[in-house]
C-alpha cells in the first residue's frame, strides 16, 4: 500500500496542470482499491459550492460542469462534518442527492473524505460502488491518506493556482489570498515573479513574443548541453570502465532525442518562453518514466531531470541578464530569499510576497527593515500565473489581492499615498528625543548587519546599535573573514556612530543562519550547534573576532560585546575568560583600549529562568524576542504551518519578558529588547509599561516607534499593562492594545491610511 500510496504522491506532485494532477489521482485510487467510481471536488469559497473536478466511472463529460452547494447532498455533509462518511446505502440516507448527469444513481456504496489543510477545507474526495457494502478500515485510512498528501500538493504550491484555474483565476475575478503579515504597509504593483535558478520546478511561464529568437536560445543551450556532457565524459574517460561511460551516451542520446526537442519548439511556437517548455516536457516525461514498473527505467527519469536542469542553467546564463523591473514592482515567489529581494532597485520595490516562509525568515525581516510591505506563507497563491498581472499588497492583514477592481485599485493607491504622507511626517520626529510624555527616556538604537545599513541607521535619528549581527559580514563571503579585514568592518562601524555606543554580537550562526562554506548538519538546528556554542568549540574563530572588535574600538571606547544563544553560566564565564584573554593580549600588542560593558541575549527559557545570575556575570541583557518566542512556544520561527501560532505577545512571552526586567532591575542593570517585537507598535506600548530600558530595532521602524513613546506615559503603558496582563490569548492583548493606539490617534501605524 505504501508503495502505491508513494507511487501516487509522486505523479501527482509533478503533474503540471489541474486536470492532469486531479485525473490522475481518481484514475489511480480507483485502480489501486478496485473501485467503479472516483471523484474529486474542490471547495470554491467565492461561490460557496463544490466544483467536481475529475472523475472516473461517471458519465463522460461531466468534469468542471458539476457544483454541489456547501450544505448540498452526501458530498456537503462531508464538508460540514469534516470526517470521512461510509454508507453501505447512499440512497437510504436523509441528505442523499444524486446528479442524473453524471450516472451516479447505480452506486450504492459511498466513502467521501474531506481534504483539509491547515484547518481549512480545500475539497472532498470520493469512492462509489454499485454494490452496497460498508468500506473497510484499510479503503478509508488509504483514502483520508491519500486526501492527506492532497491538501498539502494542492495548498503548498506544488500545484498552485491549479485551484483558481478552475474557479476562472484568468477571468479577472478578484481573489483574496491569506498569508502571514510580515512588513507593514500596503502596496500595489507589477508582479515580477523569482525562482530558483537552475530548478525545473519553479519555473515560471511567461509570454514571449519573438519565437525564433526563442528557438534560437534553446538549441544553443542544447549544443551548450551536449558539450558540457562531451567535456565531463573526456574527462573520466580514464576513471570510468567502458561500460560506466554508457552512462553519457545514454544523456546524449536524451540530448538528440528529436520528439523531446520537438515538443518542447512546439511549446515556444504557442509563445511560450523556452525554461518553461523545457519544464513542461521533461516533466511530462520523467513522469512517463516514473510510472513504468522497471526499476532500470525508473531510474532513467532521474537522468532527464538532471540533462533538464542543466539546458535550463545554460538557457539562463543566457536569459537572467534580461530581468528588468517595472517601477511599482511587486516581488512574488514560491519562496522568495533575501538575496531575490536585495536584487531589486529600492526604488522599484513595493511590495513582496513568498508562497513559503514566514514573518521571520530572513527576507521578512529585510523587508522590514527597507520598510516595504510584505506577507509571506501565502500558501494558495498561485505564483506562477502572476508574472505582469496588476496585485495588492495588504502587509498589515497579510493579504494579497489578485485581479482587483478599479475602485479597490483606487482605494489602496489612496492609503499608500496617505502613507507616504504619515512617514514623511514621521521623519520630522528625528531630532527630538525618545521620551515620554512623563519624562520617561528610552534610547531607540538600530540593528545593523551591513555597512549599508549604517546611513539609514543615522538618518533614522538611532541613540547608536542596539545589535550588530556579525553574522551577516560572514554570510555574505566565501570563507571566515580574517581579523584584518573583521577589524575594518567593525572600525567603520564604531566609528560611525562615536560616541554613541554600539553592541556587537559575536558570531550567531547556526540554526537557520548558515554559513556556505562552514555547512553544519543536523536534524534539529534550532535545539543544535548554535550561536555561542559553536564559538566556544571553535576559540581559533572566537578570539579572532574578538580581537578584531576591541582593536576596532581602540581610541574610541564605544564598544559592548554581547553574547548570542547563551542557555547557562557556564557558557557566559567561558565567554568572558576568553574575551579577557584577547583583551589582554590586544593591550600587550600596544592598542590601549578599555575593558568593554559586556552582556547576554535572553532567547532561551533557561536564560529567563537564571536571568539573576547571569546579569550578576555581565553589565547588561539584551532580549531576543524573536527566538525567545519561537522556544518558549515551541514554534519554528520560520515554519509557515505554524507561523500563526508565533507571537510575541503571547502571555508567555510577556511573562518571561517582565521577569527578565524585573531581575535585572533587582541588579541595577538594563535590560533592551532587539528583536522585531521592537517594532511593533502593540508590544512597544507593553515593553514600556514592563519598564523595558532601550529598544533596538530595524531603522525603518524607528520613527513610529519613537512616535508611540513620545505620545504615551508610562503610567498609562502601566495601567495597559495591567489591563492586558490576565488576558489568556495572545489576540485579545493586541486587540486591547491596538485599541489604545487608535484611541491615542496612532492607528495609522496599525492599518493601512493614516
Ligand atoms: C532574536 O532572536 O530576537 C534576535 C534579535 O536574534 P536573531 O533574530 O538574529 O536570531
Ligand atoms: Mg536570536
Amino acid at each position: 500500500m505504501l508503495n502505491v500510496l508513494r507511487q501516487i504522491v509522486q505523479e501527482v506532485n509533478e503533474a503540471q496542470d489541474l486536470q492532469e494532477v486531479l485525473h490522475l489521482m481518481v484514475k489511480r485510487v480507483s485502480e489501486s482499491i478496485s473501485v467503479e467510481a472516483c471523484s474529486v471536488y474542490l471547495a470554491d469559497r467565492r461561490h460557496n459550492h463544490f466544483l467536481l473536478a475529475a472523475s472516473v466511472g461517471f458519465l463522460e463529460g461531466v468534469d468542471g460542469k458539476i457544483t454541489i452547494g456547501f450544505s448540498e447532498g452526501l458530498v456537503g455533509l462531508v464538508g460540514e462534518r469534516e470526517e470521512p462518511i461510509n454508507l453501505s446505502h447512499a440512497n437510504q440516507h436523509p441528505r442523499y442527492r444524486y446528479y442524473p448527469e453524471t450516472g451516479e444513481e447505480k452506486y450504492q456504496a459511498f466513502l467521501g473524505v474531506p481534504i483539509i489543510h491547515q484547518r481549512r477545507l480545500v475539497g472532498i474526495l470520493v469512492i462509489q460502488q454499485r454494490e452496497p457494502r460498508r468500506f473497510d478500515e484499510g479503503e478509508v485510512a488509504f483514502l483520508v491518506t491519500i486526501s492527506a498528501q492532497l491538501a498539502g500538493i494542492i495548498a503548498h504550491g506544488q500545484i498552485a493556482g491549479m485551484v483558481d484555474e478552475l474557479s476562472n483565476f484568468d477571468n479577472q475575478i478578484h481573489t483574496t489570498i491569506r498569508g502571514v503579515p510580515a512588513a507593514s504597509g500596503v502596496g500595489i504593483g507589477e508582479v515580477v515573479v523569482v525562482y530558483k535558478q537552475a530548478d525545473l520546478d519553479t519555473v515560471p511561464d511567461r509570454i514571449i513574443e519573438d519565437v525564433p529568437h526563442e528557438i534560437m536560445q534553446f538549441e544553443k543551450a542544447l549544443a551548450d548541453t551536449r558539450t558540457d556532457i562531451e567535456r565531463l565524459k573526456l574527462r573520466l574517460e580514464k576513471t570510468l570502465l567502458p561500460e560506466e561511460q554508457n552512462l553519457f551516451d545514454a544523456y546524449l542520446s536524451i540530448l538528440d532525442s528529436k520528439s523531446l526537442k520537438a515538443d518542447i519548439i512546439e511549446l515556444i511556437e504557442e509563445k511560450h518562453w523556452a525554461p518553461y517548455a523545457l519544464r513542461k516536457i521533461i516533466k511530462r516525461q520523467v513522469h512517463k518514466f516514473e510510472a513504468m514498473e522497471d526499476l532500470y527505467l525508473r531510474e532513467r527519469a532521474t537522468d532527464l531531470i538532471d540533462l533538464g536542469q542543466r539546458v535550463l542553467a545554460n538557457l539562463q546564463s543566457e536569459t537572467t541578464t534580461l530581468q528588468t523591473y517595472p517601477q511599482q514592482t511587486i516581488l512574488v515567489g514560491d519562496e522568495v530569499t533575501a538575496s531575490m529581494l536585495a536584487e531589486v532597485p529600492q526604488e522599484s520595490i513595493v511590495g513582496v510576497v513568498s508562497a513559503k516562509g514566514s514573518a521571520n525568515s530572513h527576507v521578512a525581516i529585510l523587508a522590514r527593515a527597507m520598510g516595504i510591505p510584505a506577507v509571506m506563507g501565502a500558501s494558495g497563491l498561485p505564483v506562477y500565473k502572476l508574472e505582469g498581472k496588476c496585485i495588492i499588497v495588504d502587509g498589515y492583514n497579510g493579504e494579497v489581492f489578485t485581479s482587483p477592481s478599479q475602485s479597490m485599485q483606487i482605494e489602496f493607491l489612496r492609503l499608500a499615498e496617505e502613507e507616504k504622507e504619515l512617514y514623511a511626517g514621521l521623519s520630522e520626529l528625528r531630532e527630538l528625543r525618545a521620551e515620554t510624555p512623563d519624562g520617561m527616556r528610552i534610547p531607540l538604537c538600530a540593528n545593523a548587519g551591513l555597512v549599508a545599513d549604517i546611513r539609514p541607521a543615522l538618518q533614522a535619528g538611532a541613540e547608536g546599535v542596539g545589535l550588530y549581527r556579525t553574522e551577516v559580514p560572514f554570510m555574505i563571503r566565501d570563507r571566515f573573514p580574517g581579523e584584518e579585514e573583521q577589524y575594518l568592518i567593525y572600525r567603520q562601524l564604531l566609528e560611525s556612530f562615536a560616541p554613541k555606543q554600539v553592541t556587537i554580537r559575536t558570531l550567531d550562526v547556526g540554526g537557520d543562519k548558515m554559513l556556505p562554506y562552514f555547512p553544519i548538519e543536523e536534524d534539529n538546528p534550532y535545539l543544535g550547534w548554535r550561536g555561542i556554542r559553536v564559538t566556544l568549540d571553535h576559540p581559533e574563530i572566537f578570539l579572532v573576532q574578538l580581537r578584531a572588535m576591541l582593536r576596532a574600538s581602540s581610541g574610541l571606547n564605544n564598544l559592548r560585546v554581547m553574547f548570542p544563544m547563551i542557555s547557562s553560566i557556564q557558557e557566559v564565564e567561558e565567554a568572558l575568560r576568553l574575551l579577557r584573554q584577547a583583551h589582554r593580549e590586544v593591550i600587550d600588542e600596544g592598542s590601549p583600549v578599555l575593558f568593554p560593558q559586556t552582556g547576554v541575549m535572553i532567547e532561551v527559557p533557561s536564560a529567563v529562568y537564571q536571568a539573576r545570575s547571569l546579569m550578576s556575570k555581565v553589565d547588561f541583557a539584551s532580549i531576543g524576542s524573536n527566538d525567545l518566542t519561537q522556544y518558549l512556544l515551541a514554534v519554528d520561527r520560520n515554519n509557515p504551518y505554524v507561523a500563526s501560532m508565533f507571537d510575541s505577545l503571547h502571555p508567555a512571552v510577556i511573562g518571561a519578558i517582565k521577569v527578565v526586567i524585573d531581575a535585572a532591575h533587582l541588579q541595577n542593570k538594563k535590560v533592551s529588547l532587539c528583536g522585531e517585537m521592537a517594532g511593533d507598535p502593540a508590544a512597544v506600548i507593553i515593553l514600556l509599561g514592563l519598564g523595558i530600558d532601550m529598544l533596538s530595532m530595524n531603522a525603518h521602524s524607528l520613527p513610529r516607534v519613537k512616535w508611540i513613546i513620545r505620545n504615551f506615559t508610562v503610567a498609562r503603558a502601566k495601567q495597559l499593562f495591567e489591563e492586558v496582563k490576565d488576558l489568556d490569548h495572545a489576540r485579545d492583548i493586541r486587540q486591547h492594545l491596538e485599541k489604545a493606539l487608535e484611541d491615542a490617534g496612532l492607528g495609522g501605524l496599525i492599518r493601512a491610511g493614516k
